[in-house]
């Protein structure tokens, strides 16, 4: 008997696909709302600028810049 049930164990911690942290469960699979909307804006075009301060951890230039996209 193959019932396809979804398992009841909880999901697995998964890093954050944008800077690599432990994701949140509430930000899932991203570790805060700041990455969802990197990975959210890198899907719609990749020039949208992130209206929230960088903090200093975030060294990685994820977010890539069209510096030749101005508004
Ligand atoms: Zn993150």
């Amino acid at each position: 008997m193959s019932t396809k049930a979804t398992p009841s164990k909880p999901r697995a911690a998964r890093p954050c696909p944008i800077c690599s942290k432990m994701s949140v469960d509430r930000f899932h699979p991203f570790c805060s709302d700041r990455c969802a909307n990197i990975d959210l804006h890198r899907w719609l075009g990749g020039n949208y600028r992130i209206p929230s301060r960088e903090p200093a951890d975030f060294a990685e230039s994820e977010v890539e810049r069209d510096d030749g996209a101005e508004d």
